[in-house]
């Protein structure tokens, strides 16, 4: 299987802005800036996606997301920060391995727009929530 941008990143194979490293997580510039300070949090070994990392692993990158938009509030001077991952492609992935984007928001006309449309009518909310629930 061909390696991914991230692990040739980890690997040192491809250069990247790298602001926080040990040993089982990275987190590096985003290479499109959606807004600047955009930085991408990974574990280091591959996995898919959120869905797919063990949960210890999970909670070590998600530390580092917390920490990354912390000082993209104190050193960047951001208004906000979105932390967003993507899972598969009908989610919008395109690096298949897990990555958490910590995106700090400086104004409401900058390049990310995430919007949440009112969808609810026809939708049986108790009926669904019974069809995730079975799931848990
Ligand atoms: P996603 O659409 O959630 O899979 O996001 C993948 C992200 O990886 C995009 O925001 C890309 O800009 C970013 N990306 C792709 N290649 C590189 C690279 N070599 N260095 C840094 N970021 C990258």
């Amino acid at each position: 299987m061909e390696k991914d941008v991230f692990c040739k990143i980890v690997d040192g194979e491809i250069p990247a802005h790298i602001v926080y490293e040990d040993d089982e997580i990275m987190a590096f510039l985003d290479i499109s800036q959606v807004t600047k300070g955009h930085t991408l949090v990974i574990p280091k070994k591959h996995y898919d996606n959120f869905l797919s990392v063990p949960k210890e692993l999970m909670h070590k990158v998600m530390d580092v997301a917390q920490r990354i938009g912390q000082a993209q509030i104190t050193s960047l001077h951001a208004n906000g920060v979105n932390i967003l991952t993507n899972c598969y492609e009908a989610a919008g992935q395109t690096v298949k391995h897990f990555h958490v984007h910590v995106i700090p928001r400086f104004d409401a006309n900058d390049a990310l727009k995430i919007e949440f449309k009112e969808n609810a009518a026809g939708i049986n909310l108790p009926a669904l929530k019974d069809e995730i629930k079975k799931s848990l």
